[in-house]
């Protein structure tokens, strides 16, 4: 055995993406103790920018000390109680797996279909709660990863509330590369990921409740099922003002690499970032369309960080993307479920979505598929 060094990639898929040379090297600091008082102080920091990059005053705004799939169970774990009613809306993998999380939290699924690559309908959600009146909670992906769709938050939180129920948002892979305004829009708990458009190693999961949700959490009749992710009990370590205490051993230095990713957020500012992210896409659909290839999602509601596109006839999916990972050291994103070797689907992600990897994508893309 020796060290492993892994290959130098360049990563164009649906994540993880490009991470930033200053947030490897924030990485490598050294590790202090969780409770260590300047540890303290940095864990404050990272919830104040998470603040800045939802746009919410929620105090209760931290990571979760595992990946985006576990801030997705956060939310429902804590907020869905045995025999609830959760209107989940399905339109790719991701709303799938909500209505696993509904099922094995105990609650009751109602499912809202839309065809994949288009947009969650609000007049479906309206319908659903009108037929379903004892509804407590609607659960729906902003940006949908397997599809490339973006959905519109705000239309279908006004529908929620309307109807008295809580939302809980899967933003994973929207957070910093579209539009999201976690206060204006009336999200209640919302979940993401680092390795999407915060180019940040993967492994954590910023998340997010305002006061109507923590107000469920805190009523809750029973127990939430799961010991680690009991915000009750997270809180304990997370928390504003209290003193903290051990909850468990916090990922000491992958919580120095978000803390230098959202700083880079910062820095750039949040709406910069959104129109890089749809800048590039731009040149990429250009280019695209140049070779002829079309893509998935309608232009209105497609997402810029996530470009899926139909696979050329007759072209062999698995030996292109093999090609472009072997010869070019290039990765791109296969079709998921439905999508399977039908689509592709570019990533242009926090530090992947700038104009030398637009270029290289596309010619090496030219050269292989010339072949
Ligand atoms: C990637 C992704 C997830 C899961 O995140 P992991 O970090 O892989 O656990 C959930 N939802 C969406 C929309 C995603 O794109």
């Amino acid at each position: 055995m020796q060290s492993f060094n892994p290959p130098i990639r360049t990563l164009m898929g649906p994540g993880p993406s490009d991470v930033h040379p200053r947030i490897l090297s924030a990485m490598a600091r050294p590790t202090i103790g969780h409770l260590d008082p300047a540890f303290v102080g940095m864990m404050d920091e990272v919830k104040s920018l998470l603040q800045y990059a939802f746009q919410t005053q929620n105090q209760m705004t931290m990571p979760v000390s595992a990946p985006g799939s576990a801030g997705m169970e956060t939310c429902f774990a804590n907020l869905v109680e045995p025999g609830d009613k959760v209107i989940v809306c399905i339109n790719g993998v991701f709303g799938m797996r909500m209505k696993e999380n509904v099922e094995r939290t105990g609650g009751v699924c109602v499912e809202v279909h839309d065809a994949w690559g288009t947009a969650v309908s609000p007049e479906k959600v309206e319908a659903a709660l009108q037929a379903n009146p004892d509804a407590k909670i609607v659960a729906f992906v902003h940006a949908e990863t397997s599809t490339g769709a973006c959905s519109d938050v705000k239309a279908i939180c006004d529908i929620a509330h309307q109807h008295n129920c809580l939302t809980i948002v899967d933003a994973v892979t929207s957070l910093g590369g579209v539009e999201l305004r976690v206060d204006d829009w009336g999200v209640d708990a919302i979940y993401s990921g680092t390795q999407k458009c915060l180019s940040c190693t993967p492994g954590l999961s910023p998340v997010s409740f305002n006061e109507r949700a923590l107000e469920k959490v805190r009523n809750r009749k029973t127990k939430v099922q799961s010991w680690f992710l009991d915000l009750n009990l997270v809180m304990g370590y997370w928390g504003q003002g209290v003193k903290r205490a051990y909850h468990h051993t916090a990922p000491i230095n992958a919580l120095y690499a978000l803390h230098e990713s959202l700083v880079m957020l910062k820095e750039e500012g949040l709406e910069n970032s959104w129109a890089r992210h749809a800048a590039m896409h731009e040149k990429l659909k250009a280019g695209l369309e140049e070779m002829g290839i079309k893509f998935v999602v309608d232009e209105a509601v497609r997402l810029p960080q996530l470009n899926s596109v139909w696979i050329p006839e007759g072209v062999d999916d698995a030996a292109v993307r093999s090609e472009l990972l072997n010869t070019y050291n290039l990765e791109i994103g296969a079709g998921l479920g439905d999508f399977a070797g039908k689509v592709w689907r570019i990533g242009l992600m926090g530090f992947s979505a700038k104009e030398s990897n637009v270029l290289f994508c596309l010619s090496a893309l030219r050269k292989v598929l010339g072949k």
